[in-house]
């Protein structure tokens, strides 16, 4: 084929075939100058092997590579044929105890949580499995490509750095050995010098950069004028433009240039144009003329053939190099050494060097390749590692540089290396003391932020999209500095000493650019214009976070270099703020006799900034000053007597106020971007550096102050001075001059002060602040988090700060404060407070926001009530402050607090109008409380030396001294227990009047005997428990009645379509619990009941009454009355398919009289079971439609369902319909109300069918012979003698009303549209059967849900159920009714025919291929049509028993012909019971007719076995289906779960207990017919083993078995390539779940056509393997995907849970998943009962968004 196209490549194959590799390598062993002879060996092979044409060739020009170039230099390597030579290096080799493997995109990777030195070390899936981390608490993600396997490097793992593989290997390892030594003088020299060679051609040719000169030596004497037009890789251009551009400029087709677009993105270029240079280059212009408009062009280059010739074996020869030096670690080392000598031209001109500094000159493939052979050779050699380190930190400025400039991802950047440079710590600690790294980093950092103001700090107010990008990639700079710093030093060198701190002083400059930066000044009048620029700022912080945390511990681990990094913090903070007044105005303020000097400012009023790094960082250093050994033995030597603690509170204070203020709705008007910001600010993610700090910062400044100093400067700041200085303030706001707002802001900045005065107080967890450690903290978060309500596992771990390991130390703690509840089959685990934990509960914890305090406030005192205890939430007890902070609990006890209190107590006492508000009062109650426990605890740890300094209870106790005369604090206290208003608060004030009595109790008792608080008390207080009984009673009364009303209104209040809802979803599962019971009324409990025949069980006819869903009137179902229909679905189903291959070719032609046994394609009815009257629905399906015309055309928006196609959705559960079936009487007892005797027998009933039959065909074929003449017809129909009784010219009177019929037509044809596919036509023949077969298979589909959940068959089903088998039974036995009679007798004379054949019927199926309850069905339902002509006297009921039996016993051939044999013959002629000697009997016969071709004969035991077995399905769908078709109750006998019921099954419907009976009582026409069925050539065909037929019974379809552990799916799926393109890796390769079919999902790669339009991989499966329907599991997201149609779908909560019990959709949180069976059962149960359409459709009701997917694209 291919010598037709290109003859003259085949031709030049030869002249390089006849090549040989060992005369070349000889003839360069003899060679003087080897340069010279290899390059000239190339110049004149790769032009001739690569690049011949438009298209590559790869398996090819590898062939010829290898043979004629690579080939030459491994002889020429080994010196010997390297077949020998390089196993023989293997030998020799001492195999490294480095993984390394380098991880493809997808593959799962492994870290381990508890060993990982950090998160960046991974393991791949191998070494996982075979490493000790298996059983830690380990974390899976899935490589985005890039990175290798950390397996083996001692310094990546705290713990098992080997696996068992690797492990092997590491005995020598201790002393490091010259890999050299194990090879000989000679290959060392040879490896040497062609390793030199041609890594230097590779990295000149691939860094070349003409267009159409080749180098000098390479040069070719002729050219040709071949010339490509290469096109570049840009991420800035989409997909879309690219295509429609190549097929514009080069002329191709959209699939091509789909191709073509694929390998520019994959590979970097590609050529779109082969030929001359005049026509590429005209190519060229067209490109680029076409994509310059909007942004820069594509880039194209026109390069000369041979030049990418070269390229191409450039790559490919450092592939090569790369395997090669796979087989020894000494050529590996000889590779790092050519790699890295310096060359010719000094500095920087290595090979490694020079294609590190091209980096961002090269495309995407040649960057990967050489970054690939980077990582298996100079990463993987411990001595070059560092080496090449170092290079790359040298260059690293230059590396950043280019980064930041070119528009390729991080991941195909050289600079993506520091990665596995940095984070290995010796690696990282040497480059900071020898090439000062840190700094260099950082440096580069600011290089490229230019952007300042005039105070030289970072602006990003107006900066442009351009600026935004390389903000966005200079960020990786700050992922660097994270890796240099993620290992804290164990030890410190002097060296390192000083190089950290040169790295501080470098961020310390960084961060005084960002102190104060984005000022922002309050709007008065009118609002902003334009929101300022604020993400930038916030991005920065954000991400420096972890840095500033790291410098931190750095600083932390050694106290010389915390004492140094303090002092220059110190003094970059005094830089920034030149002292602290920023030229304000001095002024002196004074409140109870206290005075103090500040300025005049007010944040109102003047700029302020959230940003203070500076004054942050410097309260993280105080911390851990205080947290060390010299601030507890010599604080003396500390540097505080620097501080001014006026300027140090400064601009913290400003900004926690600018909070107040935001919150008290002071800055409305600066709009949302500040709100933004305030949030962040207290955020999880940004709080711990920001907020938090900043509280600190407060808490160091006023350790150091006059408490009442910093009160007052307080009250100043929070511009409230005024109304606290002066002592009538108060009565003013009852004045109606004042505005009322500004009286509310006031109040609100009360409340917000006293909340922060709270905090300096309180939060003391900290370590450093308090002495407390680091559990205890976590501890208090996590306890205040569940305060809230209980939380699931991921939702704890947002909420908590993480680490730079993304640790929150949760684990460690969780299980001291909280119990863990297991989730079910839906929702999550949860973990629960422990209730002991309670009572650390804090109302005013400073990180909760204000709705999560007013949630945790009232949970805990619901806890409260609940447990019979007083509402009151004291504060917690605290732990001790350190020592440098011991002086902030003055606070509480200082004058000017004690001012405030005294004021707003008396406020709350003169309870006027709205100057005070009770959460001020509350929180002036909590800081009482924290008085009363502070002093409590200093009481009883005081020892016998010391004075309690801290009398709060002595000072309430006096009266006040301003406002003067007031009572003292106690004194309002107890005024305040009894006021009305204060109902909630009573309970905190007896709380705090009792504790009171408590204390003082303490305080006059001896201080060695502190606890005789109780007995003084009793007296006290047992009259106010009296009181408190009697109220805490009628409290419980009012609650009670409370609780009663309101349940009640909710009760009214929850909608009653949500409530049906759940109601119907429940009866959904196949629960006893939740279903209705059957109208099986027992007639009589001893009697034998019988589903048909003519001893069928008669029942009294019960009337029937319904009642309409939507206009709520009553009606009786009568065959006269209006119709009444119920909702229903119809959809095709593969649910029961037995071959996914098959699907119906043309729907057009298609015949679907005979269902094949494979039931490969099945239609299915559902219906939610409410009724309406058929007018009803209507009127309704059209307001509906009407409605959605509207819609559309306002919104163009789509529903969930699709109104042109018939669906709506029920109106009352909104169950997704497509169609009504009608509600019916029994059909049966209409036309069978005559009492028979004297029935014929089988025998004789089938010959009378027969003749009937006869005499039908004959009438037939006369109508159907136009020119025949009337006499004539006449005189041949007596000529045929009608049998006795029979009238065909008969034609009955439909029963029906007109509205039933109209239903009847309606259903039948909408079963006839959705199961084949076609356009309505309700005079299509086909209509019956598909109504017949809509039964049979429905039932089928239930029988198999109820079997295989080992549920009874009659017992208690759900009504919805219920109600539709039987309105759908009933239905397809009424519809022959509205069909033509001549139409339906040719159907059953057709079917009948299978059975017993006559002379018409040619080509029928054998009996292998039926369906036996399908054929049992449609005869049944055909059979009225000829029997209302029958006048004989032969009833129904008869004709049904005979179809019965003669299908029953079919089936019984189907089964014995088709039962596994393998069994041996022990006991075959050893009969022990009746069935089994029949049965064998039967068997034998069958043997005879088959002319011996049946398998020798089995043992009759397993015989009759596999009867009963095959049998059962049948006997169950039958008994299903004469039960609803007749109405006859079920025997009590089946309605309970049992192993079998076969008796009763058979005794219900009038069987033989002995089955073979059957055959044995009708032997003379069974046999005639076992002949003619055994004759069959299929028959025969199959016992020859030439075909395959269907066993029974059938075992039902289940969903793929997934494994337990969610990472082997993961990595199966990394091996899976896109079967399109060529080895591709699949970026969403997708799992069908009914299947196991992987596919390549969402990618233009694998978009088919279907119906005319596009579609993904996922949607065109849908089609063939689900008829429509899909369910699959996305790999890569851990995600459940249901498709149905191509434009419905949605996503599902898939089947594996983490040890948290919750799943990881889109896999963010890496926790290890496994397989929850119940909830993949709960999956299969959906699919199942057809109920995934219907699942999407209440999916996509509840979530719009999901309407608005392009489904058909996944
Ligand atoms: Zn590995
Ligand atoms: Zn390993
Ligand atoms: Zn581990
Ligand atoms: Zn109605
Ligand atoms: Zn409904
Ligand atoms: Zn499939
Ligand atoms: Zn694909």
């Amino acid at each position: 084929m291919a010598s037709e196209l290109e003859p003259e490549v085949q031709a030049i194959d030869r002249s390089l075939l006849e090549c040989s590799a060992e005369e070349i390598a000889g003839k360069w062993l003899q060679a003087t100058d080897l340069t010279r002879e290899l390059y000239q060996h190339l110049a004149h092979y790769v032009p001739k092997i690569y690049c011949r044409g438009p298209n590559p060739f790869p398996q090819k020009e590898d062939m010829l590579a290898q043979h004629v170039l690579l080939g030459p230099m491994e002889w020429y390597l080994c010196g010997e044929d390297p077949a020998f030579g390089f196993p023989k290096l293997e030998q020799a080799n001492k195999p490294s105890h480095l993984c390394g493997r380098v991880f493809k995109v997808g593959e799962p990777t492994y870290s381990c949580r508890d060993c990982a030195v950090d998160p960046t070390c991974v393991l791949c899936m191998e070494c996982f499995l075979g490493s000790i981390h298996r059983d830690h608490r380990y974390r899976m993600t899935t490589s985005g490509g890039g990175g290798f396997c950390d397996c083996g490097d001692t310094e990546a793992w705290k713990e098992g750095p080997y696996c068992q593989k690797h492990e092997l290997n590491t005995s020598e390892i201790e002393e490091e050995e010259d890999p050299l030594v194990h090879l000989s003088e000679d290959v060392i020299a040879r490896t040497y010098n062609i390793f030199a060679i041609m890594f230097r051609y590779a990295v000149e040719i691939l860094i070349w950069e003409k267009e159409s000169e080749l180098p000098e030596d390479l040069e070719m004497v002729e050219k040709s004028d071949t010339y490509y037009c290469m096109l570049f890789n840009d991420e800035v251009h989409t997909y879309e433009q690219v295509i429609y551009t190549l097929q514009k400029a080069v002329n191709c087709t959209q699939k091509e240039a789909i191709g073509f677009a694929t390998t520019v993105d994959r590979d970097g270029r590609r050529s779109v144009r082969y030929g001359d240079f005049q026509y590429c280059e005209q190519a060229k212009s067209v490109i680029v003329r076409n994509t310059s408009r909007q942004t820069k062009p594509l880039k194209v280059q026109v390069m000369h053939s041979s030049i990418v010739a070269h390229q191409n074996f450039g790559l490919k020869l450092l592939s090569w190099l790369g395997s090669i030096i796979g087989y020894s670690d000494g050529l590996r080392r000889i590779l790092c050494q050519v790699g890295l000598q310096e060359g010719p031209d000094g500095e920087n001109s290595s090979l490694v060097d020079r294609l590190m500094l091209s980096d961002s000159k090269l495309w995407k493939g040649a960057r990967s390749v050489y970054h690939q052979l980077f990582m298996s050779s100079l990463l993987m050699d411990l001595k070059y590692k560092k080496l090449f380190a170092v290079r790359f930190a040298k260059n690293y400025e230059r590396l950043q540089s280019d980064y930041v400039t070119d528009d390729h991802d991080r991941e195909f950047s050289v600079a993506d290396l520091s990665v596995q440079i940095f984070t290995v710590p010796s690696l990282a600690r040497m480059l900071i003391t020898e090439e000062n790294l840190m700094s260099i980093i950082i440096k580069t950092f600011m290089d490229h932020l230019r952007h300042r103001d005039a105070q030289g700090r970072f602006q990003f107010e107006r900066y442009t999209a351009l600026q935004a990008f390389k903000f966005r990639r200079v960020q990786s700079l700050i992922l660097d500095l994270k890796y240099v710093l993620i290992s804290k030093p164990t030890e410190w060198s002097d060296e390192l000493r000083q190089k950290f701190l040169e790295g501080f002083d470098a961020f310390l400059e960084l961060l005084k650019c960002m102190q104060g930066m984005d000022p922002i000044t309050r709007q008065v009048g009118q609002h902003i214009e334009m929101e300022p620029e604020w993400e930038a700022a916030f991005t920065l912080q954000m991400k420096l976070t972890h840095v500033i945390s790291m410098m931190q511990d750095w600083c932390a681990s050694d106290e010389k270099v915390l004492i140094e990094a303090y002092k220059k913090c110190l003094a970059v903070l005094m830089q920034c703020h030149g002292g602290y007044t920023d030229g304000e105005q001095p002024i002196t303020l004074s409140i109870c006799g206290h005075s103090v000097e500040t300025i005049r400012y007010c944040v109102s009023q003047e700029k302020v900034s959230i940003h203070l790094p500076v004054s942050r960082l410097l309260a993280g250093l105080h911390v851990l000053l205080s947290k060390s050994e010299v601030a507890y033995k010599f604080p003396e030597l500390l540097p505080l007597s620097e501080l001014s603690p006026p300027m140090l509170i400064e601009h913290p204070l400003r900004c926690l106020v600018l909070c107040a203020q935001v919150h008290a709705g002071m800055w409305r008007r600066n709009g949302f971007s500040l709100v933004n910001q305030i949030y962040y600010y207290h955020n999880v993610k940004c709080r711990r550096e920001m907020f938090d700090k900043d509280v600190v910062m407060l808490q160091t400044g006023v350790s150091m102050m006059d408490p009442n100093h910093f009160l007052m400067i307080m009250l100043s700041r929070f511009e409230l001075y005024q109304i606290f200085s002066t002592p009538d303030y108060g009565k003013r706001f009852s004045s109606e001059i004042t505005h009322k707002d500004v009286v509310q802001q006031n109040n609100t900045l009360i409340e917000e002060m006293l909340y922060l005065i709270i905090m300096l107080v309180g939060e003391r967890f900290s370590p450093g602040v308090g002495q407390v450690n680091a559990t205890d903290e976590i501890k208090r978060e996590i306890i205040h988090q569940l305060s809230i309500k209980p939380m699931a596992h991921s939702e704890l771990v947002k909420s908590l700060p993480e680490d730079e390991n993304k640790e929150t130390g949760m684990e460690s703690v969780i299980e001291a404060v909280a119990h863990f509840k297991k989730p079910g089959l839906t929702g999550r685990g949860m973990y629960e407070l422990k209730p002991e934990c309670a009572k650390e509960f804090n109302l005013y914890f400073y990180h909760f926001s204000r709705a999560e305090q007013s949630k945790a406030e009232e949970a805990q005192r619901k806890l409260k009530r609940q447990n019979r205890e007083d509402t009151a939430l004291p504060p917690p007890v605290l732990p001790p402050f350190c020592p440098l902070f011991a002086s902030l609990v003055n606070i509480l006890q200082s004058d000017v607090m004690l001012c405030i209190m005294g004021t707003i107590l008396q406020w709350a006492v003169e309870h006027n109008g709205y100057a005070w508000s009770e959460s001020m009062l509350q929180r002036v109650l909590h800081l009482i409380g924290m008085a009363l426990q502070e002093e409590k605890q200093h009481l009883e740890n005081v020892t016998e030396e010391h004075v309690v300094t801290f009398t709060f209870t002595q000072k309430i106790s006096k009266p006040g001294e301003a406002p003067k005369n007031s009572p003292s604090i106690l004194a309002m206290l107890e005024t305040l227990q009894n006021a009305p208003y204060l109902e909630v608060h009573k309970d905190m004030i007896r709380w705090i009047l009792k504790t009171f009595n408590a204390v003082k109790k303490m305080r006059e008792s001896s201080p060695t005997s502190p606890v005789a608080e109780t007995e003084g008390t009793i007296m006290e207080e047992t009259s106010r428990d009296k009181d408190k009984a009697e109220r805490k009673r009628k409290a419980e009364i009012a609650r009670l009645r409370r609780e009663k009303i309101m349940a009640q209104m909710s009760e009214m209040q929850r909608h009653f379509i949500d409530e049906n809802k759940e109601l119907f979803q429940q009866t959904l599962e196949l629960d006893a619990s939740t279903s209705a019971v059957l109208d099986n009324s027992p007639v009589a409990s001893d009697m034998t009941l019988t589903a048909l025949g003519p001893a069928q069980t008669q029942v009294p006819e019960q009337r029937q009454f319904v009642t309409c869903i939507l206009c709520q009137e009553e009606q009786e179902v009568k065959v006269e009355s209006r119709a009444m229909v119920l909702a229903a679905f119809v959809q095709r189903s593969t649910v029961l398919s037995k071959n996914r291959s098959k699907f119906i070719q043309d729907p057009e032609k298609y015949d679907p009289l005979f269902m094949h046994p494979d039931l490969s394609c099945g239609t299915h009815t559902s219906s939610c079971g409410h009724i309406m009257h058929a007018h009803c629905w209507q009127r309704y399906f059209d307001s509906v439609q009407a409605k959605e015309q509207r819609r559309q055309q306002r919104l163009r928006l789509h529903t969930s369902y699709d109104v042109e196609n018939g669906e709506f959705l029920c109106p009352l559960c909104e169950c997704l319909s497509n169609t009504v079936i009608p509600l019916l009487l029994p059909p049966r007892n209409i036309f069978n109300k005559l009492n028979f005797s004297d029935q014929p027998n089988l025998t004789q009933w089938i010959r009378t069918i027969s003749q009937q039959i006869k005499a039908l065909q004959f009438l037939r074929k006369e109508e159907s012979t136009p020119n025949n003449a009337s006499t004539k017809n006449s005189e041949n129909v007596d000529e045929l003698q009608l049998p006795e009784g029979f009238r065909p010219d008969f034609r009955p009177k439909n029963p029906y009303s007109e509205s039933i019929k109209e239903m009847l037509t309606t259903f039948g044809t909408a079963t006839y549209k959705v199961g084949l596919k076609v356009h309505p036509n309700e005079e299509d023949p086909r209509v019956p059967i598909m109504c017949w077969g809509s039964c049979a298979y429905t039932i089928q589909s239930i029988e198999r849900i109820l079997s295989d959940e080992d549920k009874p068959l009659f017992g208690p089903l759900p009504c919805r159920l219920d109600d539709c088998l039987r309105s759908l039974t009933r239905f397809a036995a009424a519809h022959w009714t509205v069909a033509s009679v001549s139409v339906v007798q040719g159907h059953f004379c057709k079917l009948f025919a299978s059975l017993v054949p006559n002379d018409s019927h040619e080509e029928l199926p054998c009996i292998l291929d039926i369906d036996m309850f399908h054929l049992l069905v449609a005869l049944v339902l055909a059979f009225p049509a000829l029997q209302c002509q029958d006048f004989s006297g032969i009833s129904l009921g008869t004709g049904d028993l005979h179809i019965f039996h003669l299908v029953t016993m079919a089936h019984i051939i189907q089964i014995l012909l088709t039962s596994c044999t393998e069994e041996n013959g022990m006991d075959q002629e050893n009969p022990t019971c009746e069935e089994e000697s029949a049965v064998l009997a039967l068997y034998k016969t069958l043997h005879r007719y088959t002319g011996s071709a049946l398998k020798e004969i089995p043992s009759g035991w397993h015989l009759w076995r596999s009867v009963r077995a095959g049998i059962m399905p049948f006997l169950k769908c039958s008994a299903l289906f004469f039960h609803y078709l007749n109405g006859v109750p079920s025997p009590p006998d089946i309605q309970v779960p049992g192993t079998s019921h076969f008796e009763h099954l058979c005794n219900y419907l009038s069987l033989p207990n002995n089955l073979i009976c059957l055959f044995q009582e009708n032997s003379e026409i069974m046999n005639s017919l076992i002949e003619s069925w055994c004759r069959n050539s299929e028959v025969k065909r199959y016992l020859e083993g030439e075909r395959d037929a269907i066993r029974y019974p059938r075992e039902s379809n289940k969903l793929i078995n997934l494994p337990e552990d969610y990472s082997s799916l993961i990595n199966q799926a990394s091996n899976f390539s896109c079967p399109k393109s060529g080895g591709d890796k699949s970026r969403a390769p997708t799992l069908c779940l009914v299947c196991g079919s992987l596919l390549c999902s969402q990618s233009y790669c694998c978009q088919t056509e279907l119906e005319g339009e596009d579609v993904g991989a996922c949607t065109a499966h849908t089609y063939s393997c689900g008829s429509g329907v899909g369910i699959f599991l996305r790999v890569r997201e851990c995600q459940v995907l249901f498709l149905a149609g191509k434009t419905k779908g949605c996503f599902y909560s898939p089947p594996y849970l983490d040890d948290y019990g919750e799943t990881d959709q889109g896999l963010r949180r890496g926790n290890p998943l496994h397989l929850c069976k119940e909830r993949f059962k709960k999956i299969q149960k959906l699919w199942h009962q057809h109920s995934v359409t219907e699942e999407i459709g209440h999916a996509q009701e509840a979530n719009q968004t999901l309407v608005g997917i392009d489904w058909q694209h996944l």
